[in-house]
């Protein structure tokens, strides 16, 4: 059977730090499903039809890898996508903390549906969206945290 895995979250933006879990991951599973929730409680900054193309752009020449957000329970967005597989990130202690309470409810919630975490490199402990999307707000040059594919210009930003 096809082991497709959804990597949940914001990617407000998207940052090297993501991209190199989606990459990691490519060896353990078939497909990943980069999904975007749409209904957190967390306010967007970028719009979301942005985050999904920037994230398209990143991995255009992987098709193994889609692009899609979702509005509903994570765990009943992979059910819908045949994803027995959720992908996860840890950087610190504190990310283990609020990953577990989200990974033991989703499994409480559906059994068939596995949560993988991979750490982070080293290299990218510190690397989080929420400090990326202040260094662009104030103008800041953020390149060295943002996939290589993707260059934001003065259009794309929201000052
Ligand atoms: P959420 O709103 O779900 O926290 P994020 O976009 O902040 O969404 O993160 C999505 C996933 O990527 C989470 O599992 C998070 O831990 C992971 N992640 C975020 N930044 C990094 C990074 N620098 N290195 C590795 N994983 C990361």
């Amino acid at each position: 059977m096809e082991k497709i895995a959804v990597f949940p979250g914001s990617f407000d933006p998207f940052t090297i730090g993501h991209e190199s879990i989606v990459r990691r991951g490519l060896q353990i599973f078939d497909k990943i499903i980069v999904a975007i929730g749409a209904n957190t409680e967390k306010a967007e900054y970028f719009p979301l039809k942005t985050r999904v193309k920037w994230i398209k752009k990143v991995f255009e020449n992987e098709p193994r890898i889609e692009v899609a957000t979702y509005s509903s329970l994570t765990v009943d967005f992979c059910k819908k996508v045949n994803a027995r597989f959720l992908l996860r990130g840890l950087r610190t202690a504190a990310d283990f903390e609020y990953e577990r309470a989200i990974a033991q409810v989703n499994h409480a919630m559906e059994k068939d549906i596995e949560v993988v975490f991979l750490l982070t490199l080293p290299e990218h402990t510190f690397i989080n969206s929420t400090l990326v999307r202040e260094i662009i707000k104030y103008g800041g040059d953020a390149s060295k945290f943002l996939p290589a594919a993707l260059h934001l210009n003065k259009a794309d930003r929201k000052d």
